[in-house]
C-alpha cells in the first residue's frame, strides 16, 4: 500500500443506522458489528451454521448507530466540498436499500440543526467560505433532476412533463440538455432552490416513498469562482457538486415482474448509467462574475472549524495506521522463523495455523456466496430473457400476420441498427424510393398539379396566373326536387266572365237611378240567404234565373 487513502479520489464510507423501533419491538437480531477504530464492519449470517465466520470489510471509514451528523460531514465530506471551492468536481451519494438512512444522511431531519445531512451542512460550508474569502468573486448555481426509468426531469423547471435528454458534445462532453440553473446568492436563496425540487419531485408521485426508492435525484451545486492572479489576469475556476440521493439498490427485478415492472426491472441498471453519465458531464461555460460578499470572519469559529478538521485528520490517520499495523502482524508471523523452545515454536505454528484456517473459511464462505449469487442472478436473467422473448414472440405474430408482407421487407430494408445509442433506427428514404413515392398521377402530366377541366377552360380563356394550378372542380348543381306550384287564379264562371267584361267596356256616358238602386240592392239583400248557404231551403227559389241570384254587377245600373 504505497498510495495513501487520502489521495485517492473515491472514498467509500459505511454508516450503520441504528435499529427502529418496530425492529426492535419485534427483538431483531443485531447482525452487524462496527469497529470504528480500524474502520472495519463484520456481518454475520443469521440463518448460518455455528461456526460459520462472520464476513468483515473494511471502508475508508465507517460510522456505527452513535455517530452524529456534523461527524461525518466534518470527517468525510468538508474536505470533498473544499476541493469544489477550488474548482473540482465532486459528488457525494448514498447507496443502500430502502429505509438504511440514505435520505437521513443526504438530507437530514428538516429542523433540526443537529440533524442536518449533508446537503444543508454543504450549503452552510459553501457560503460561509465565499463570505469569508478575499479578492475573488463567486458565482453559485443550483440545478436539480431526477432520474426515473431512464427519463430524466428538471425538478426546478415550470413545465414538468417535459423530459430531458442526454447530449454529448465533442468539446464538453455528455450533458443534460435545457437543464435550468439558478443562480443563489445565500444559504436561504438556495434552500428555496432545493425545496422548491422537492415539492416537484412529490407532486409526479402517488407514493412519495415508492417514488424516492425508485429514482434518483441528483442536485448539482455549480460554484465558480474569479479571482486576479499574479499575472494580473483574471482567471476562473469551476467546481462541481453533485448530491445524489439514489434509488434503493434493493434487487429491483424480483419475480414475476411484469409489464411495467419489468420495465422498470431493466431500466433501473441502465439508469445507473445515465447517472454515471449525469455526474461525468463537463461543467458549463458560462462564466459570469459573482458578487464579492462582504466578508464577517467570526475568527471564533474559523479556528474551531479548523480544530474539527484537524481531529478528524487525526483520526483517518490513527485508522490507517491500525489498518496497516493489522496487515503487517500478518507478515510477520510469517517471518519470525526462530523460536526458542520447541514448545514455543508449536505454540506459534498452532497460532499460524488457526489463523490460516479461519481465513481459509472465510474464502470458502465467500466462494459459496459468490457461487449462490451467480446461481440467483443467471436465474433472473433467464426468467427477464423468457418474459422478453414471449413478448417477442407476440410482435412477430403481429408483424407475420397483419402486416402487409411488401411493408414489412420495405421497412427491414430501411432499418439498421445504431451502435452507438444502442437504438434500432431507420434510414431516411433513399432518392430512388423518393422518386418513385413523388411520381406524379398521369392526369397530371406537365403540370404542377392535376388541373380541373374548370382550370384548363379558365386558362384558354383568361391565362391568368391564378388558374395556373388551381385546382377548382366543375359540378353540376344538385336541386333539391320542387315542392311548390305555379300560382293559378280563382276559376270564374263563364256568366260572370262575361258581366265582367260587359260592366269593364267603356261607355260613353253613365246614367244613375238612385230609386231603382234602393230597390236591386232589397232584392240582392233578400236574395242572399237562398243563395247557396242553406242549400237545403233553396227549393222555394229553384226556380229563380242565375240572372237573379248572382247581381249582374255592382253599383251599375241595368240598361
Ligand atoms: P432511505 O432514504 O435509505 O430509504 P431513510 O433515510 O428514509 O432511508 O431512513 C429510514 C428511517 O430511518 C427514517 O425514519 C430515518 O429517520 C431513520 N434513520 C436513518 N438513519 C438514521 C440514523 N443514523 N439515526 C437515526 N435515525 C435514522
Ligand atoms: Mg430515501
Amino acid at each position: 500500500m504505497s498510495k495513501l487513502k487520502s489521495s485517492e479520489s473515491v472514498r467509500v464510507v459505511v454508516r450503520c443506522r441504528p435499529m427502529n423501533g418496530k425492529e426492535k419491538a419485534a427483538s431483531y437480531d443485531k447482525v452487524v458489528d462496527v469497529d470504528v477504530k480500524l474502520g472495519q464492519v463484520s456481518v454475520k449470517n443469521p440463518k448460518g451454521t455455528a461456526h460459520e465466520m462472520p464476513k468483515t470489510f473494511t471502508f475508508d471509514a465507517v460510522y456505527d448507530w452513535n455517530a452524529k451528523q456534523f461527524e461525518l460531514y466534518d470527517e468525510t465530506f468538508r474536505p470533498l466540498v473544499d476541493s469544489v471551492l477550488q474548482g473540482f468536481n465532486g459528488t457525494i451519494f448514498a447507496y443502500g436499500q430502502t429505509g438504511t438512512g440514505k435520505t437521513y444522511t443526504m438530507e437530514g431531519i428538516r429542523g433540526d440543526p443537529e440533524k442536518r445531512g449533508v446537503i444543508p451542512n454543504s450549503f452552510d460550508h459553501i457560503f460561509t467560505h465565499i463570505s469569508r474569502s478575499q479578492n475573488q468573486q463567486y458565482l453559485v448555481r443550483a440545478s436539480y433532476l431526477e432520474i426515473y426509468q431512464e427519463e430524466i426531469r428538471d425538478l426546478l423547471s415550470k413545465d414538468q412533463t417535459k423530459r430531458l435528454e442526454l447530449k454529448e458534445r465533442p468539446d464538453t462532453g455528455v450533458y443534460v440538455k435545457d437543464l435550468s440553473s439558478f443562480v443563489t446568492k445565500s444559504v436561504k436563496e438556495i434552500e428555496h432552490v432545493m425545496n422548491v425540487g422537492n415539492q416537484n419531485r412529490s407532486v409526479g408521485a402517488t407514493n412519495m416513498n415508492e417514488h424516492s426508492s425508485r429514482s434518483h435525484a441528483i442536485f448539482v451545486i455549480t460554484i465558480e469562482c474569479s479571482e486576479v492572479g499574479l499575472d494580473g489576469e483574471n482567471h476562473i475556476r469551476v467546481g462541481k457538486l453533485n448530491l445524489v440521493d439514489l434509488a434503493g439498490s434493493e434487487r429491483q427485478a424480483k419475480t414475476g415482474a411484469q409489464g411495467e415492472r419489468l420495465k422498470e426491472a431493466t431500466k433501473i441498471n441502465l439508469s445507473l448509467s445515465a447517472l454515471g453519465n449525469v455526474i461525468s458531464a463537463m461543467e458549463s461555460k458560462l462564466l459570469v462574475g459573482g458578487k464579492n460578499i462582504v466578508d464577517h470572519t467570526n475568527e471564533q469559529q474559523k479556528i474551531l472549524e479548523q480544530k474539527r478538521q484537524e481531529i478528524a485528520e487525526q483520526k483517518r490517520r490513527e485508522r490507517e495506521i491500525q489498518q496497516q499495523m493489522e496487515s503487517q502482524d500478518e507478515e510477520t508471523l510469517e517471518l519470525k522463523e526462530t523460536y526458542s523452545s520447541l514448545q514455543q515454536e508449536v505454540d506459534i505454528k498452532t497460532k499460524k495455523l488457526k489463523k490460516l484456517f479461519s481465513k481459509l473459511q472465510a474464502v470458502k464462505a465467500e466462494i459459496h456466496d459468490l457461487q449462490e449469487e451467480h446461481i440467483k442472478e443467471r436465474q433472473e436473467l433467464e426468467q427477464t430473457q423468457n418474459e422478453l422473448t414471449r413478448e417477442l414472440k407476440l410482435k412477430h405474430l403481429i408483424i407475420e400476420n397483419f402486416i402487409p408482407l411488401e411493408e414489412k421487407s420495405k421497412i427491414m430494408n430501411r432499418a439498421f441498427f445504431d451502435e452507438e445509442e444502442d437504438h434500432w433506427k431507420l434510414h431516411p428514404i433513399t432518392r430512388l424510393e423518393n422518386q418513385q413515392m413523388m411520381k406524379r398521377p398521369v392526369s397530371a402530366v406537365g403540370y404542377k398539379r392535376p388541373l380541373s377541366q374548370h382550370a384548363r377552360m379558365s386558362m384558354m380563356i383568361r391565362p391568368e396566373a391564378r388558374y395556373r394550378a388551381e385546382n377548382i372542380v366543375l359540378l353540376e348543381l344538385d336541386m333539391p326536387s320542387r315542392t311548390t306550384r305555379d300560382y293559378e287564379g280563382p276559376a270564374i264562371a263563364p256568366k260572370v266572365q262575361a258581366a265582367l267584361d260587359a260592366a269593364l267596356q267603356d261607355e260613353d256616358e253613365i246614367q244613375v237611378d238612385a230609386s231603382s238602386f234602393e230597390s236591386t240592392a232589397n232584392k240582392k239583400s233578400k236574395a242572399r240567404p237562398k243563395s247557396g248557404r242553406k242549400s237545403g231551403s233553396s227549393s222555394s227559389s229553384s226556380g229563380t234565373p242565375a240572372s237573379q241570384l248572382y247581381p249582374q254587377s255592382r253599383g251599375l245600373v241595368p240598361k
